[in-house]
């Protein structure tokens, strides 16, 4: 980087990792990812909101930032974390994106932020819907992938997210 270029306020403070306590640089579309709670509505969140893609940056657990790994991590599908609401009497279920590591290929699951684009979620749905078949035979994990017949939940999902 020149020079004469200044940092703006959040570069300067972003680690060597990438990840700083404000935010992030995504490797993907180049967008500006605030990651404070306040504006995703999650916590560790590791993913842009633009593009969903992410980086490798935990090991064991979400939020440990232990991976020595730090790949760009590709949105591969979506899934959902299903719990019984007594109240509604349906069953109510948090979208979940499923990310896959483009160097060492590890999956990872991740909540959804409050402003991740609606538009590219239903574009990744309809994607992975092509491959989620093979996808989820490859996966060795209880990580279940949304198919086709699931295309009514991300509606109604997606359509609550705000959008
Ligand atoms: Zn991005
Ligand atoms: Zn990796």
């Amino acid at each position: 980087m020149p020079r004469e270029n200044k940092h703006s306020h959040w570069e300067w403070r972003t680690s060597h990792a990438g990840h700083s306590f404000f935010g992030f640089k995504c490797r993907v579309c180049q967008a500006y990812v605030p990651t404070l709670e306040e504006i995703s509505g999650v916590q560790n969140r590791n993913h842009c909101p633009n593009c969903l893609c992410s980086r490798h940056m935990d090991w064991m657990e979400a939020g440990d930032r232990l991976s020595a790994c730090k790949a760009v991590m590709y949105p591969v599908g979506l899934s959902i974390k299903w719990s019984h609401n007594k109240y509604a009497r349906v069953l109510d279920g948090e979208l979940l994106l499923v990310h896959q590591c483009t160097d060492c290929g590890k999956l990872s699951i991740n909540r959804i932020a409050a402003d991740d684009r609606p538009d590219m979620l239903q574009e990744l749905f309809h994607t992975s819907i092509e491959w989620v078949d093979q996808l989820q035979m490859s996966i060795k994990s209880d990580i279940h992938l949304l198919t086709k017949k699931d295309a009514w939940l991300i509606d109604r999902q997606l359509g609550g997210l705000g959008g």
